[in-house]
């Protein structure tokens, strides 16, 4: 049988493009491959941190159409977990122009002095600046990355055309009179109409190194460290513009999650090579003395992987290398969470022939 699409990949990339092409056409032949469990590459040990924040105009649309749809989705699958996390973000007055830029509308700034005395600023012990300015956001959102897309499967699962197949490895793509024949690691082959690739970190691998070469990105470390504090109950996400990081108060796992440009690039996807070391440790402290003082005693271990970055800092979505009917994800530049439903969306409107 010739499926209608094969999607490589089961992070939170190629799980939304799947959910998308099946709300899109229940009647659709989906596999999915995965070469080892779904969700076990960058999307693991993301923040899942999904402010309406953008570095351009067109990926804080892309924040606002993601957000969007992950609120429909929410609504069909409460069980979802995505919660609410309303933000404060603290800019300099020399960056604040800039950043009003990337944040959505119903971003405001705070008139009076009442947030800025807010429990979170103390617990943090955040230096307020006489050139700080402090704005607030009611939408945003974060969740547990694993969770959700054991939910998102689970639901994929009971469709009688969705195929999941794990710890299997796409091998190599070869032009096929329907389509596309692709091979697997254990020997099979199948064949699909049209091919979708969101394989995150691993575009260097083969057979997809051709395909990513011109798209001009890079792999960067990507680091969230966990500050053993407990959370107040009603403790907000705060974002430091002027740092690029982010502290988001986590109550279920009783601590914070904090974030931080990392600058060590030309990573490889291997858990093994990418552990926290002595210089990311101390880099990172640097700039949470600057922005929560009070924290830097708490903060030890997180998560750290890397991500794919373009030059532009928008993700790419584009035809690739063999025919006209295959279509390539990358350059989720550490927002592959917040941006996945508007970048799965993007993709399939890429294919000759829509769903
Ligand atoms: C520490 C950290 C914190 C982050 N925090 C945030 C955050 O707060 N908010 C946010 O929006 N983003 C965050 N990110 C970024 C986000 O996690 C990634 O952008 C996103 O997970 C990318 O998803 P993906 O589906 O493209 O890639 P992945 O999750 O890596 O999925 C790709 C999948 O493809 C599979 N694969 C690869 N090659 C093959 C093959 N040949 N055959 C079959 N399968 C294959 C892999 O096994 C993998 O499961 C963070 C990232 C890290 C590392």
């Amino acid at each position: 049988m010739t499926v209608d699409i094969a999607i490589i990949g089961a992070g939170i990339v190629g799980v939304m493009a799947a959910q998308k092409v099946l709300k899109k056409n229940p009647n659709a032949n989906v596999l999915h491959l995965e070469q080892a469990l779904s969700g076990s590459g960058a999307t693991r040990f993301s923040a899942a941190f999904a402010p309406l924040f953008g570095r351009n105009e067109s990926v804080l649309n892309m924040a606002i159409k993601s957000r969007h749809d992950y609120e429909v989705l929410k609504q069909t699958l409460p069980n979802l977990p995505m919660h609410e996390m309303p933000s404060y973000f603290i800019a300099s007055e020399a960056n604040l122009a800039k950043y009003n830029k990337k944040l959505d509308q119903s971003c405001t700034q705070i008139g009076s002095d009442v947030d800025w005395q807010s429990d979170i600023m103390q617990a943090t012990g955040f230096n307020r600046g006489p050139e700080h300015t402090l704005l607030t956001h009611s939408v945003g959102s974060y969740s547990l990355p694993v969770d959700f897309l054991n939910v998102l499967i689970a639901q994929l699962n009971q469709h009688p055309n969705y195929a999941l197949r794990q710890c299997l490895q796409l091998t190599s793509i070869e032009e096929h009179h329907e389509g596309y024949q692709i091979t697997t690691s254990d020997g099979n082959t199948y064949q699909a109409k049209r091919v979708l690739i969101a394989i995150g970190p691993w575009f260097r691998d083969s057979p997809f190194v051709h395909a990513f070469d011109p798209m001009d990105i890079r792999l960067k470390k990507v680091m969230a460290f966990h500050i053993h504090k407990k959370p107040m109950n009603d403790a907000r996400a705060v974002f430091y513009c002027d740092h690029d990081a982010f502290l988001l108060p986590i109550k279920q796992a009783g601590m914070w999650v904090y974030s931080y440009t990392c600058e060590q690039w030309d990573s490889k996807p291997d858990c093994n090579t990418l552990p926290i070391n002595e210089k990311n440790l101390s880099t990172a402290k640097a700039v949470l003395q600057q922005i929560a003082p009070n924290f830097v005693s708490a903060c030890a271990g997180g998560s750290s992987f890397c991500d794919t970055y373009t030059n532009c800092t928008t993700p790419i979505v584009q035809k690739s290398f063999v025919g006209d009917n295959m279509v390539a994800i990358t350059g989720t530049g550490g927002s592959g969470f917040r941006l996945a439903p508007a970048l799965a969306e993007l993709a399939l409107e890429k294919f000759s022939e829509g769903f």
